[in-house]
């Protein structure tokens, strides 16, 4: 399975996941439907599934258009299912979803939406974690609450420590300079930060990242308990 970064709108990332013998592929958060249809008609590849983390339209946009052009289904949470128009396969927590080229666990990660979930492709060890994890930071908590948000990066920090981690937005930069001030003496995360400048230089995404530098590097990962992660947050949507 390829991993195919496809930049849409302002920041965010879609990510297009290509059966190299079949070329049948998934597209995960669709922002807009242009640089999907553009990759998609280069490469000559076959769009059979449309993957949705959770239903804000910086991630959904662009499903009707590709579920019109290829015929392919829409997949997103149960809970979620009227607020993904057009959703055609229904996941639940935990959930093992296949096909003949494509395996993924469910996990439900609610805090920044109440339906928000990532693809776990647990062969390739790839997570998709939307806006719940970024690198050095998580999404705001817009319909959750602290505590489900905390136990949704908890779920996310039982993984392998080589998972790598593929999030919704280009945020890595504007998230370290909350993480360098609240951390000042993380000297991973320093080093961290210097080859996130180096990539976005050379105009390259700083993703996917690890679980294993997200756990050194990232303060909303490191926090210890509830508490000091709500009051991190609460400092964060301040700042
Ligand atoms: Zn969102
Ligand atoms: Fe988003």
């Amino acid at each position: 399975m390829n991993v195919e970064i496809i930049k849409c709108l302002q920041d965010n990332y879609s990510y297009l996941l290509i059966d190299k013998k079949s070329k049948k592929a998934c597209v995960i958060d669709p922002g807009e439907a242009n640089p999907i249809i553009n990759y998609i008609e280069k490469n000559q590849i076959n769009l059979k599934y449309i993957l949705n983390t959770h239903h804000h339209s910086d991630h959904i946009g662009g499903n009707l258009i590709l579920k019109e052009k290829y015929n392919c289904q829409i997949i997103g949470f149960e809970g979620d299912k009227n607020r993904i128009p057009k959703i055609d396969i229904l996941l639940k927590d935990n959930e093992i979803w296949k096909d003949d080229s494509f395996e993924a666990k469910i996990f439900h990660l609610p805090g920044h939406t109440l339906g928000h979930i990532a693809f776990y492709f647990y062969k390739e060890k790839k997570i998709f974690t939307g806006d719940t994890l970024f690198s050095l930071g998580c999404g705001r908590i817009f319909e959750g609450t602290y505590s489900q948000m905390f136990s949704s990066l908890n779920k996310i920090k039982e993984l392998p420590l080589d998972t790598e981690i593929y999030c919704g937005h280009e945020y890595t930069l504007q998230n370290s300079k909350f993480c360098l001030k609240y951390d000042r003496e993380n000297l991973n995360l320093k080093k961290k930060v210097i080859q996130a400048q180096d990539k976005q230089k050379k105009k390259i995404p700083t993703l996917p990242t690890s679980l294993y530098e997200e756990m050194q590097c990232n303060i909303f990962l490191r926090a210890k308990d509830l508490e000091s992660f709500s009051k991190l947050r609460d400092l964060k949507d301040n700042f």
